[in-house]
Parts: C-alpha cells; structure tokens; sequence
C-alpha cells in the first residue's frame, strides 16, 4: 500500500532534533510563551522573509484574531473562496462577519481575482485568500483590487509554508497571513499550531495581547482577549523541523514534476501552476467527474487518496440558514477532485508507481488513456 500521509515516518526523520528540543523544553520549567515561542517567532519570520510573527494555538485562531484584531464584526463583508477548507469561512463567521464567497479560477482551483471587484460592496472589510494545495492565491490582483478599495487582505496560508509568489514568500503577500502547524501540514508539530506573519507592527503587538487574555502586561487587560498560545513544546517542534522545511518541500516539488510527467495522456484534469508561482505542493490534486470509482480502484490496486474537500462550504449543514448564490464552480471541485499521496515520507520512484495504478484504474473503471487516434 502507498500512504497517503505518515506522520510517524515523516516525524522519524527528524527524531533526535524532535528529543533534543522535548529535554530542552522539560529542562527549563518553563513551558508557556517563554524562549521557544520568541525564538521560533522569530526563525519563522524570517523563513516567511515578513517583520513579525505572533504564534498561536492553532490556524483558525491565526485566522481569526487577524479579523477580529482589524475590527471586523457584525455588519461587515469578508470575501472567502468558495473552494477552501471550512476554517476559512469559521474564521469570518466567528468574528460575527457576513461571508461573501467568490468562486475558484478554473484552473487552480484558488480565488479567481477577475471575480473580485463584483463581490465587493460598501461593507466589504477583508478578502481572504487561501493559498490552496500549497500554490499561491493570485496576490498581485488581489492587492491590486484591495488597495484600490481600501481593503485588508489575510493570506490563508495553512497549506503554503515556504510557497512563493513572484519570488516573494506566502506571509509577505498580504497585509497578514495565517500559518497552520497541523501534523499534517507541510511544517506540522506534534498537536495544533498556529502562527499570524505581518510587516504592520501595531498588529503584532495587538495581536500578541489578544491571544493572552486581552493582556500585554501582566494581570492588566485592555481587550477582552482570549488564549491562545503555542506551548514551548510545540515551538520547539517547529524549531527542530523548521531548518529542513526547504528540503521537504524541494522533495514535494520534484515528485509532483514526476506525477505530472507520469500522469500525461490520461483523461484526468492534472494541477495546473500559475505562471510565476512556486507552490509547496500540500496535496496533489487530480480532477474527473469519476472522482468515486478511481478512488476505489484505486484503493484496490495499493494506493490511498483523500478527498480536499468532497462538500463545499456553503452546503455543509453548518451553513445551511443562508441563502447562496449559486455556486457551481465550488461544487464541481467538490464532487471531482482528488487528492494523490505526496510527501517526504514517499520515495521520488513512488511517484511512476502512483501513476502507473491510475492508469491500470482508469481501465478498471472503463475510461482508458486515450489513444493517439482518439487524441
Ligand atoms: C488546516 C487549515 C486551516 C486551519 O488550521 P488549524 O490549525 O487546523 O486550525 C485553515 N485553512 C486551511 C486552508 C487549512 O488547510
């Protein structure tokens, strides 16, 4: 069987460092936002190629502290893809925002920018672009557009540590970005993370008071703050693995060349990279409209896959009391994509072994490579 995901395994590779930081952190007798947390907050920082990181508990409070420190709440418009993981859309709603979702470019599946300005209304406050399956949101329209409207832009950078956008890193995008340390994330702890990375000072320091109870210094509380902190444990996690994140994700980059090489001819919707873009492949995704049969053919022929995200968000019961609009595109998306093993846990041949078994599946499931005279 080829694993979609193996933390064990991914984690193993770094086990000395990973024990090394745990007695450090054991050792101190310090263990909530203390010298791991500054350090980490600063390495990251400067991996993001941003002035300032303020770690977390998790993504969906990186998220949604941002919103909330820019003052969105009831009565304000956040822009959301309507193709994007659910935390997203929980991080608007929970700071008491309406949500205006903006369908995916047909290629990447990420916020289609020639769709922006019409979703754009006097309450509008924010866009949230996701930098989906690792590859980066196109930034450049998208700030285009909110520096035209006077908008705040959070980059949705749960999938897309170290991805790059015209040579810039996610993180130094927008006016902030929300990191998830997710185990499962391409820069995973050992439980939840999360980080916020900003240029905007006063928003870091805001930032660094809400997620401690409201408080900069102790025991005095000028906003009604909540907390969520990353413990020293899992800074110093990240810390150890940090240092390697370029070379797992060069890893990524060469084996998802080697699907797509792999994968050519078939009749599958292969991921498409924007031009000017270096995505960090998170996920692999393939698309066809026979998503359910190639998985279970696949599955009987050795190979796992997943599905990122088989409901959109707007018809999850969560969000069931509202009226969309229409939103076809997100909804094919969800019934045809994919998702293929990728990761530092697979070895670079897997990559020819994966393709050969879609291709052996797409015969079990009666839909062929095409041949050259069909082609
Ligand atoms: C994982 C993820 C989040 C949330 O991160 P958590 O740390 O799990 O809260 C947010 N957005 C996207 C796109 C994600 O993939």
């Amino acid at each position: 069987m080829i694993e979609f995901l193996d933390l064990r395994r991914i984690n193993a590779a770094h086990e000395p460092a990973i024990r090394a930081a745990a007695d450090r952190v054991l050792a101190s007798g310090w263990y909530v936002l203390g010298a791991e947390n500054e350090a980490f907050e600063a390495e990251f920082a400067a991996y993001c190629e941003a002035p300032h990181c303020v770690a977390v508990a998790n993504g969906l409070d990186a998220l949604h502290l941002v919103l909330r420190a820019w003052g969105v709440g009831p009565g304000d418009e956040v822009i959301v893809p309507s193709h994007t993981f659910i935390a997203t859309w929980l991080a608007a709603t929970q700071a008491g925002a309406t949500l205006v979702p903006v369908e995916p470019d047909a290629r990447t599946g990420n916020l289609d920018p020639a769709r922006l300005e019409a979703a754009i209304t006097p309450r509008t406050k924010a866009i949230v672009p996701v930098h989906l399956y690792g590859q980066p949101a196109d930034m450049t329209p998208i700030m285009a557009v909110a520096e035209r409207h006077g908008l705040k832009v959070l980059e949705d950078a749960a999938q897309a540590h170290g991805a790059r956008h015209r040579g810039r890193r996610t993180g130094s995008l927008g006016h902030a970005a929300a990191f998830s340390f997710y185990p499962g994330k391409n820069l995973g702890a050992l439980g939840d993370g999360g980080a916020i990375v900003t240029a905007d000072a006063a928003l870091a320091a805001k930032l660094r008071e809400l997620r401690n109870y409201g408080s900069a210094v102790k025991y005095r509380h000028d906003l009604q703050g909540v907390n969520s902190r990353l413990d020293e444990l899992q800074a110093a996690v990240l810390r150890a693995k940090l240092p390697h994140l370029d070379t797992e994700n060069a890893h990524r980059r060469g084996f998802a060349a080697r699907l797509t090489a792999a994968l050519q001819g078939l009749p599958i919707g292969l991921p498409a990279v924007q031009a000017g873009n270096e995505p960090v492949w998170h996920l692999y995704v393939i698309r066809t409209p026979a998503r359910d049969a190639l998985q279970a053919a696949l599955k009987a022929r050795g190979v796992a896959s997943l599905v990122h995200y088989p409901t959109a968000c707007h018809r999850q019961r969560a969000y069931a009391g509202t009226a969309w609009p229409a939103l076809p595109a997100a909804e094919a998306w969800a019934r045809e994509v994919l998702s293929l093993p990728i990761g530092p846990h697979l070895a670079l041949d897997d990559a020819e072994r994966i393709a050969a078994a879609v291709r052996g599946a797409l015969q079990d499931i009666g839909q062929p490579a095409r041949t050259l005279a069909a082609a």
